[in-house]
Order: C-alpha cells, then structure tokens, then sequence
C-alpha cells in the first residue's frame, strides 16, 4: 500500500488473489522465497502519455493515455483498452493484474496488460472519436506489436473504436499488422465469436456449474446487470439455453421484464437508438416496467451475473440475493463484486464464480484472433464457439480440480487464484530472476 498509495482498487484485486495463496505458499515456499510475489505486484512497465486532440467546437481536449504492461511471463502482454472517465493508474493495475490470472486460466499463451484513458465518449461525436483514437494511438504504437503487447476492447471501446485506432497503426507504421489489436471487424482480421464472447462464456461457465450439480438452465430466473457488451450477449446465451432473464440495468436504473427480457427490444434501445436503458419499457407495454431506486440485486433471482463494471454488487446487494434464495453468482464484469459480498455468498453457500474464470472467454477468443491473424486464416463461426465452450469447460474443470487437490472442494475462488498463479509462477521460475 505505501509502495502503491491511493491505488484502491489495485490493493483490492491483490488482496484478492493473495488472500487466496496461503495453501499454495505453505506447500511450497520456494515461491515466496524466490520473490514472486513482490515481483508480480510490481508491473514490468507502465506508459502514461498525454493525449491531445480537437473538439468539434475547435477546442483543444488533453486526456491521460495509459498502457500497463503487467507481466510477460506466458506470453505477449494481452488485454484491452477502457475509455471512461473513472481511469486512473489503480483501475488500470487493478485490471491489468486481473488479466495476468485470468490469461493463465485460458492456457493459452498471452501474458497480462490493460490500458485506455479518462475520455468519455458518450455524448462525443463520430469525428471526435476519431481524431482521439488518433491521438491515442500516435504515441501507444511505440510500444504495441503482435510479439510485444496485443491490446483489445473494453469498456468504452468497441469495434469502432478498434477500428480507428488500426487505422492509424497502420498509417503510422506502414504495416499490416493484423495481430497487433484484437476485436477487429470481420473484413479486415477480426475473428468470428469475439464480439460475443465474454457474455457467451460467462453462460457457459454458469452452465457448467449447474452441469456440476446435475441441473440446467432450464426456466431458472436470471438477472443479468449491465446492458453494455458483455451483458447483451450473456442474456442472449442464457435465453438460447432455456434460463429466463427478467432484468438488466444500466447506470441510471435498471427495467424488470416479467415475460422475460425481449433481446430485440434491448439491442433496438442500446445498439439502434444508443438510449437509455429506461427507454426499453416502451417498447414491452405493461410486462415491463423501469425502477431508478433501490438495486437491481433486490429482483429475486436463481443466478445473478454482474456484467456492468468494478464494486457493482456489495454486501447488501449480496444478501439481497441470498434472502431471495439466489445459487449461484458469476462475474461478468471484472471484480463487480465487493470482498464482503463474496463473504456473505460464501457463509451462505452460494456458489461463485471469480470474473478472472467465468469472463475468459472474451480474452480466449482475443487468442484464438490472434491464431487466426498468425496463420493467415480465418475461422467459422461454430468451429470458434466450439473452441470457446471448451475452453470455458476446462477452466471451469481446472478450477475445480485445483480446489479438490488443496481440499476447498467446489471453491471456485480458490481453485482459480491457486491454479492460475502456480502456471504463471512456474514460468517465472524458469525464466531466471528477470
Ligand atoms: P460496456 O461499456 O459495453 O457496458 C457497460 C455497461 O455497464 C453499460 O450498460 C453501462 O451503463 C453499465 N454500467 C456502468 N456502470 C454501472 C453501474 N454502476 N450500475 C449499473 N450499470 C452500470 O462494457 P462491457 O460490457 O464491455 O464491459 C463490462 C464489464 O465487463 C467491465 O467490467 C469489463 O472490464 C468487463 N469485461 C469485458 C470484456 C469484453 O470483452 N468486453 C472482457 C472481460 C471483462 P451506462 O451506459 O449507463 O454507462
């Protein structure tokens, strides 16, 4: 903390994993005593760089640009970029030594990074979002390349987004690098699956969570937070395979949908008319209705899945779920879920699902882009969403397995954190002290 100050939200996801270690440290202490704890605290790089640009008015914008450049251990940096005005170094550390765990659990060889910026592209016109992509891009490709540091999406950056910023990649450098950026359209190097795949794979993961226990989706009640990205698809998946959704939010409020929500109406509300997500109870007549007080967490539901962003769900939320005899909890988002919500699920044996495990599946596809891009080849759809639902079943074994073989049986948490670090610490083992 004294080394890090004011990185709250970085001291939280340390914690987080750390906490989980202490199994793994007394087995085999040559970890500690070779450092890899402080080492993996301690990011290889961190790049902060100014980002000016032009308003429509003419007006000059100065936005802070950010590249974390966590650990390299497994393979090149991976993960995305955030455009939101909350970013700042402890959100960056925080999700960038998120991603290290979470690309160790796909097995694929990517190592950890996040980057983005304090812009705000709501309310920003179409060439405003250029000529910042623009900017943004002018200084981060000195230190991106398909060998050093691949980014990709996030909050706030979609395939327009990535779509500038290739643009000017290519300009800059004269090279077409297809595997520099991931979340690239499908005309020019983007992979079939990817746009889907966080929402996708937090379903699958859920399915085989209740495969665990003999059950299926089957009518459960699902609420689903978040109306972005990842929470479209999630809701999509969870329809194809029989749950019920009945709510979704955003940041204003949340809607509650008694016939379940309507994914056509949704994507018309949040894709179409880029509205709000109150605006989707005039497309549903009397089924639906918008709520701006209280929390979405208070709809009682058999599976919640936190899709929207960071601290989402705490404890009241948590026991909230818990009275309305909620099951299971799987993250979406990254760390939506407060240290004491994850207690209180745990005191009341609701089986959770860290986001480092059930949200892989949007980097593991980022991956399997990255395949495509370095064999010059490009993949249907069914054959990516057979690889992405494998690779969600084998996290979802590996954690399992883990938490069997430290005797925490069926602590998804622990299985994650544990078998995530030894793969990424073995490998720094052997790289020497670097
Ligand atoms: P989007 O920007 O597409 O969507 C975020 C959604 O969350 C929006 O609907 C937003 O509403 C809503 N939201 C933001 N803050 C709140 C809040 N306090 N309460 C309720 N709703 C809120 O982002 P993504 O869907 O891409 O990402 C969501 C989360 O998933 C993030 O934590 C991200 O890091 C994580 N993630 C994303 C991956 C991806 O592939 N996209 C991969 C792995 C993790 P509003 O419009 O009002 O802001």
């Amino acid at each position: 903390v004294a080394r890090n100050p004011g990185e709250a939200e970085f001291h939280q996801a340390v914690h987080e994993v750390f906490d989980s270690l202490g199994l793994v440290l007394a087995q085999h202490p040559h970890y500690a005593d070779a450092g890899i704890i402080k080492r993996l605290c301690e990011p290889e790089r961190q790049i902060i760089f100014r980002v000016p640009w032009v308003d429509d008015d003419g007006r000059v914008q100065i936005n802070r640009g950010f590249r974390v450049e966590f650990n390299s251990a497994l393979g090149p940096y991976k993960g995305g970029l955030r455009f939101h005005p909350t970013v700042y170094l402890g959100v960056m550390k925080f999700l960038g030594f998120e991603q290290i765990f979470k690309n160790a659990l796909t097995g694929l060889p990517i190592g950890g990074g996040k980057g983005g910026a304090d812009f705000d592209p709501k309310g920003r016109s179409d060439g405003e979002v250029m000529r910042f992509c623009q900017s943004f891009m002018t200084e981060l490709y000195r230190h991106i390349g398909e060998y050093t540091d691949v980014p990709a999406g996030d909050t706030g950056v979609g395939g327009r987004e990535i779509g500038y910023l290739f643009g000017q990649y290519k300009r800059i450098t004269n090279r077409y690098e297809s595997g520099v950026l991931t979340g690239k359209g499908l005309a020019w190097g983007g992979s079939q699956v990817r746009t889907e795949a966080t929402g996708y794979g937090v379903v699958y993961f859920v399915q085989e969570m209740l495969a665990a226990s003999g059950a299926q989706f089957d009518g459960r009640r699902v609420v689903v937070s978040g109306s972005g990205n990842v929470a479209l698809h999630a809701i999509e998946k969870v329809q194809q395979l029989g749950g019920h959704v009945v709510a979704c939010s955003d940041s204003n409020g949340y809607v509650i949908d008694d016939k379940g929500i309507d994914l056509a109406a949704l994507k018309q509300v949040k894709e179409v008319e880029r509205g709000r997500i109150s605006d989707y109870v005039e497309h549903r007549g009397e089924s639906a209705r918008s709520v701006t007080s209280g929390s979405i967490w208070d709809v009682p539901a058999d599976i919640a899945i936190p899709c929207a962003t960071q601290n989402e769900l705490d404890a009241d939320g948590a026991q909230a779920l818990i009275d309305n005899g909620c099951q299971i909890v799987a993250e979406g988002a990254n760390m939506p879920c407060t240290p004491d919500a994850i207690r209180a699920f745990a005191r009341a044996g609701v089986r959770f699902a860290p986001g480092k495990a059930a949200n892989a599946g949007g980097v593991a596809t980022s991956a399997l882009e990255m395949q495509q891009n370095a064999s010059r080849d490009s993949w249907s759809f069914e054959h990516t969403e057979d690889r992405l639902s494998d690779i969600m079943s084998a996290i979802h074994h590996t954690c399992l397995a883990t938490a069997d073989e430290y005797g925490v049986p069926g602590d998804y948490v622990l299985g994650a954190n544990i078998a995530s670090f030894t793969h990424v610490a073995d490998a720094m083992l052997s790289l020497g002290v670097i």
